[in-house]
């Protein structure tokens, strides 16, 4: 961290600054300038509130010169983080395919797509329980009876189970009912949701939020790795621009910007970004071409009537056609196809 004292800043002043940020176990290089006094700051510069610093009178600007985010960041964890969920990996070579309806609806349907989406190559179900939908008057889940829907077509098929999260309340019983909990867009930023979740080692599937930057996705990460839990996948799902043809803009420079600043597994999905089935597939190509490590995609056996989302959801006949082209994708990206054990 960088701090600019103004022309005007007095010995005294500086001395005093300086001695502030030592008593907060800092490093501090003086580097006296013709114009001003810079002061450079070492240690563990993550705990200062920059803001507040410069609030001193004597203060022009202060300038971070590394990322907000630390357990999150690249710098200090060189290699691709791994995430073991269930009997299958996400991250390193493996190319993870989530697939599965938006939400569960009933036995039938479920255990359909859930034998169907593995037969095709997927590793993971993923199912609503609990839908934070707009309106309060739509669908809202099947709830408690969803969470035991999805055990019931874990059972039937191996495949380890997503589900997205909407209370803190929630959470030991999510630990102790699925693989993988999933923070939706829309709670990205719930900081109370995040940090129960730091405290059990479930895997969280942190989307990125409807209006969000990396940044601020990052730091929600950091939330969950902070208390403990370091097993994090990001997954872009597409953000809110001025482009109104698709539900959402699918940011694609998300997955080399991710890649470039953190070690934490990303995963793409086309399904809401987009809101229409048929982009699905050349957006799922073009994921999987700029380095993602994972696709999360939406498959019903009857999209025309499925209670959520089914403009957006792609029937078990066109999954195994996207499945069939990124496997070929995958191999120029120089993955594998993640396989359950
Ligand atoms: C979902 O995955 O069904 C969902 C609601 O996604 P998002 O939070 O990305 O809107
Ligand atoms: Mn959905």
């Amino acid at each position: 961290m960088i701090v600019v004292m103004k022309p005007t800043a007095k010995e005294s002043e500086i001395a005093a600054l300086t001695d502030e940020l030592k008593e907060m176990g800092m490093d501090i290089q003086v580097n006296r300038g013709t114009e001003c006094t810079v002061l450079g700051v070492l240690g563990d510069v993550y705990s200062i509130d920059t803001a507040k610093v410069e609030m001193h009178p004597s203060v022009d600007k202060v300038m971070r010169v590394s990322e907000p985010f630390k357990k999150a960041n690249r710098k200090f964890h060189p290699n691709n983080t791994v995430i073991r969920v269930g009997n299958t990996e996400i991250g390193g070579e493996n190319l993870t395919v989530i697939a599965g309806p938006c939400s569960v609806e009933s036995e039938a349907q479920i255990i359909e797509v859930a034998e169907r989406v593995k037969q095709s190559g997927a590793t993971i179900l993923r199912g609503g329980a609990f839908k934070p939908r707009t309106s309060p008057y739509s669908f809202q889940g099947m709830e408690f009876e969803g969470l035991a829907l999805l055990d019931e077509a874990r059972a039937k098929t191996g495949l380890p189970i997503i589900s997205e999260i909407m209370s803190p309340k929630h959470v030991e019983i999510f630990e102790n009912s699925v693989d993988i909990i999933q923070v939706g867009a829309r709670n990205m930023q719930n900081f109370d949701l995040l940090k129960e979740l730091g405290r059990c080692k479930t895997p969280v599937l942190l989307k990125r939020g409807l209006s969000s930057t990396i940044e601020e996705w990052l730091m929600s990460a950091e939330y969950i790795m902070a208390g403990g839990n370091e097993n994090v996948i990001l997954c872009e799902r597409g953000i809110r621009t001025f482009e109104t043809y698709t539900r959402n803009t699918l940011d694609l420079s998300a997955v080399p910007a991710i890649k470039k600043l953190s070690h934490l597994p990303v995963v793409v999905d086309p399904s809401h970004a987009t809101g229409l089935n048929w982009m699905v597939m050349p957006l799922a190509i073009a994921a999987v071409a700029v380095g993602a490590d994972g696709l999360m995609i939406e498959v019903h056996n009857d999209p025309k009537n499925a209670k959520c989302d089914g403009p957006q959801s792609i029937t078990p006949d066109e999954f195994q056609d996207v499945m069939d082209k990124i496997g070929t994708v995958a191999q120029v990206a120089g993955r594998k196809l993640a396989v359950v054990r």
